[in-house]
């Protein structure tokens, strides 16, 4: 048995049945990953009608979901050199679901990249095939002895990390962390995401069919604020927000956003060439993955 694979099972514990699902997961990234996206989309097709199945949508998702990174967040993640456990349900102040929100970052310096299956699965170009990360000791060393030939799974720096996410939120992809009870609850996967090819964000959509509320994607925890005074009124904001939360209305230079619908990816940020955009910390939304918040108010001292 492979090092790697001890690793897991020991993770899981008296749960072989968790076990087997991580092992299945990972091992088969893009066929499960292919498999679930065909199962939401033609159910949101041909089910729409049949409102109780937000139930089974809600439970699946309480169960695997993400959360948004702003950029600032992203960068602590990878330049941390020390190891984090925060553990406790009040985790869930920041990933706002039921089941999978501990924070684990075990010698975090260790990193894989791997070809992503949403973006195998909805055809994104070829170039941007190998891009989701596995931080940690654990995964990353699972991925790269089960998914090198594969899955071009390959070590790499924190910095050639740092470099891959610049490149891909200058091209409007957002970044997520995300959380899966079967691979134990915990951080570990990170990937740079764009709606168009991202399963989680497709799922997301397609389950607003059934419930407007129902999300695979908790926010950032932070809001925009906008400076009229610098405003060029160009929409780059409009047009790289994932979800539509901005509007610019040219003509009589308008600037509208919607809250409630806003991430917090800080895309519209970095894409404003007016610095007319910043981000903040909102108290009205969840607390966002800082790991200096993460350490100072949810690490349980032992
Ligand atoms: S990108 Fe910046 S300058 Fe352009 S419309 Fe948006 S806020 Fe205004
Ligand atoms: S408004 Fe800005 S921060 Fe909010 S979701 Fe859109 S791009 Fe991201």
């Amino acid at each position: 048995m492979k090092e790697s694979t001890r690793i897991m099972m020991k993770k899981h514990g008296w749960r072989f049945d968790r076990f087997i699902h991580n092992y299945i997961y990972f091992k088969y990234y893009y066929p499960y990953v292919e498999s679930v996206f065909y199962l939401f989309k033609y159910m949101s097709k041909l089910l729409f009608w049949f409102k109780p199945l937000n139930v089974v949508l809600s439970m699946a998702f309480s169960r695997y979901h993400s959360k948004i990174l702003s950029l600032g967040d992203t960068r602590k993640i990878f330049t941390l050199n020390e190891n984090i456990a925060a553990m406790s349900p009040e985790n869930k102040k920041i990933v706002p679901f039921k089941y999978a929100y501990k924070i684990i970052f075990q010698e975090p310096e260790n990193i894989a990249v791997m070809d992503c299956p949403c973006k195998m699965t909805l055809g994104d170009k070829d170039e941007n095939i190998n891009s989701c990360l596995a931080v940690g000791k654990g995964l990353s060393s699972f991925w790269l002895e089960h998914g090198g030939k594969k899955y071009h799974a390959r070590k790499i720096s924190q910095k050639e990390a740092l470099d891959m996410i610049n490149r891909f939120r200058k091209m409007g992809y957002l970044t997520q962390a995300f959380f899966k009870v079967a691979t134990g609850g915990s951080t570990g996967v990170i990937c740079n995401c764009h709606p168009d090819t991202c399963v989680s964000l497709q799922a997301t959509k397609f389950a607003k069919k059934f419930n407007s509320k129902l999300t695979m994607n908790a926010p950032s925890g932070y809001s925009i604020e906008f400076n009229e005074k610098r405003c060029a009124w160009h929409a780059t904001c409009a047009e790289v927000c994932p979800v539509e939360a901005i509007k610019v209305d040219k003509t009589n230079k308008k600037w509208i956003y919607d809250k409630d619908a806003c991430l917090g990816c800080e895309l519209c940020v970095e894409h404003c060439p007016e610095k007319a955009l910043s981000i903040f910390r909102d108290s009205g939304k969840s607390v966002p993955l800082d790991v200096d918040i993460v350490k100072k108010e949810f690490v349980q001292p032992n």
